[in-house]
């Protein structure tokens, strides 16, 4: 039986690699999807783990060959989910999470209708840009067009909010970690009481 699929979507700097790593710590049975993209790695990231890096004309000729159940173009890169990451989940039996962004999770949603869609929020603009910063001086790396760039494409990916099944504020990192655990055992129907709870707080009404 194919497991589920998980969308989750937030604008950079939000934490959500940061969530999305304890998620998996906490949570059994959970498949990562590595996605391909034509940006250079970044800190400690290694090819195969946090992506698959490869170069634009290997994108494009994924790309025509239809390998991809989604693309988008983020930032001057581009970024895809390979069809097969889905199928080997699939044939696994196992949950699957996408990190994806806003463009793509819309691609998503429109051909896996039952996917679940979780969307994460900064706490407020000035967070995210002190997040931002923070990540950017421990990467040794800060550049206020990138920052700038980022804070106006967060602005304009937070309109979508209401496209998700769910919504987290990632203020204190162990509730939304909280927040996001209910929310996935709630999707594969564990049973304990305080989760539907917790996790309906995150229902968004769209
Ligand atoms: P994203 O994957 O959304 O781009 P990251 O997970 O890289 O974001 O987080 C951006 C920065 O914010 C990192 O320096 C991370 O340690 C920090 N961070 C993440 N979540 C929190 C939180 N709840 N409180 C404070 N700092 C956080
Ligand atoms: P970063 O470069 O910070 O790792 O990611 C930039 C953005 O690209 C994030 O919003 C991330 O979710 C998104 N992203 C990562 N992989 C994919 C993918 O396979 N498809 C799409 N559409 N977006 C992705």
């Amino acid at each position: 039986m194919a497991g589920i699929l998980f969308i989750i979507s937030a604008p950079s700097g939000s934490g959500k690699s940061t969530l999305v790593s304890q998620l998996r710590s906490l949570v059994e049975g959970l498949d990562f999807s590595v996605s391909y993209t034509t940006r250079s790695p970044r800190g400690s990231e290694e090819d195969g783990r946090e992506y698959h890096f490869t170069t634009r004309e290997i994108f494009e000729g994924m790309m025509e060959a239809d390998e991809f159940l989604e693309h988008a173009s983020v930032f001057g890169n581009y970024y895809g989910t390979a069809r097969s990451a889905l199928a080997l989940a699939a044939e696994h039996g196992r949950d699957l999470l996408l990190d994806i962004d806003v463009q793509g999770a819309m691609q998503v949603m429109g051909r896996v209708p039952e996917a679940v869609s979780i969307f994460i929020m900064p706490p407020s603009p000035q967070v995210l840009e002190q997040r931002l910063r923070n990540r950017s001086a421990a990467e040794h790396m800060t550049d206020e067009e990138v920052i700038q760039r980022r804070l106006a494409q967060a602005a304009s990916e937070l309109k979508y909010i209401a496209e998700y099944d769910y919504a987290i504020v990632n203020d204190v990192l162990d509730v939304a970690v909280a927040e996001l655990k209910a929310i996935v055992l709630t999707e594969r129907d564990v049973l304990d009481d305080d989760l539907p709870l917790l996790a309906a707080s995150c229902r968004t009404s769209g």
